[in-house]
C-alpha cells in the first residue's frame, strides 16, 4: 500500500497541512491541501475532526468535483465531524446548489469498509468538544491532533507503521515523547511524527519526521 504525505503541517505555521493519500482515499482536507487534489482520482474522504485546518479545503474539493465529474465522493467521519462540516458547507452554498452536491456522508463508529478495505476506528479526546477519530488502515494507523496515551496501546497492536501527530499538550496534542512511548508499548516498526512545524532531534533510527510530499510503502 503506497502512502502519500499530502502535507505534515500544524495549524500554526504556513505549511502544508497534516494530510495524506492512500489510492482513491484522502486523510483530511485542510485549506492548503485541496489544489493538490485536482485531476486525482479521490472517491473517498475521510475527515478525522472538524477543525480549519483538516476540513477547511472540503468546500473546495466537493465543489469543484460538482461541476467537473458525475461521480459522488463518499465522506466519513464521526457524527459530529459529519454535522459540522455540513454546517460549513450550508454556510457558504446557496440551497439550491447544496442539494446537487455530489457527496455522501457516511457515519463511522469502530469498524467500517472502504472498498474492501475493512477500517478501525476510535474517538479520542482532543479539543473540548471537538473529538478526533484515529484510524487503522491495514497494518497502518493514522492518529493526528488528539491527547493520546497509553491507554490507547491496544489500538495499534499489530501494525507496523504508525503515523502520529504531535504538540504540546496544553495545545491539545501529544508529545513527541509520549507518541514514541505509546508506539514502542504496541510494538510498531516505524512511527512517522507528522503535524509539526518545525523537526526537533530524535534519537530513535525508527522514529522520522514525515516529510512533504514523500511517499512510502505499508
Ligand atoms: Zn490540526
Ligand atoms: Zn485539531
Amino acid at each position: 500500500m503506497e502512502v502519500e504525505f499530502l502535507g505534515v503541517g500544524s495549524a500554526l505555521c504556513p505549511r502544508r497541512n497534516a494530510s495524506l493519500l492512500i489510492g482513491n482515499l484522502v486523510i483530511d482536507i485542510g485549506p492548503l491541501i485541496y489544489p493538490l487534489l485536482i485531476g486525482r482520482d479521490i472517491k473517498h474522504v475521510l475527515l478525522t475532526h472538524a477543525h480549519g485546518d483538516h476540513i477547511l479545503g472540503l468546500w473546495h474539493f466537493l465543489h469543484f468535483r460538482t461541476f467537473n465529474d458525475s461521480e459522488k465522493v463518499k465522506v466519513y467521519g464521526s457524527k459530529s465531524t459529519l454535522e459540522r462540516a455540513k454546517q460549513l458547507l450550508e454556510a457558504t452554498i446557496e440551497r439550491s446548489n447544496l442539494s446537487r452536491l455530489l457527496v455522501e456522508w457516511q457515519e463511522v463508529e469502530n469498524t467500517f469498509q472502504v472498498e474492501d478495505q475493512t477500517i478501525f476506528t476510535k474517538v479520542l479526546p482532543h479539543s473540548g468538544e471537538i473529538k478526533t477519530n484515529i484510524y487503522r488502515i491495514g497494518k497502518l494507523a493514522y492518529a493526528t491532533d488528539v491527547i493520546d496515551s497509553l491507554e490507547n496501546v491496544s489500538f495499534y497492536k499489530g501494525i507496523e507503521v504508525l503515523i502520529h501527530g504531535v504538540g504540546k499538550k496544553e495545545h491539545n496534542h501529544t508529545p513527541v515523547e509520549e507518541v514514541i512511548e505509546i508506539a514502542k508499548q504496541a510494538g510498531v516498526r516505524r512511527l512517522y511524527l507528522t503535524h509539526y512545524c518545525e523537526e526537533e532531534e530524535l534519537a530513535e533510527d525508527w522514529v522520522r519526521w514525515a516529510q512533504e510530499g514523500e511517499i512510502i510503502n505499508v
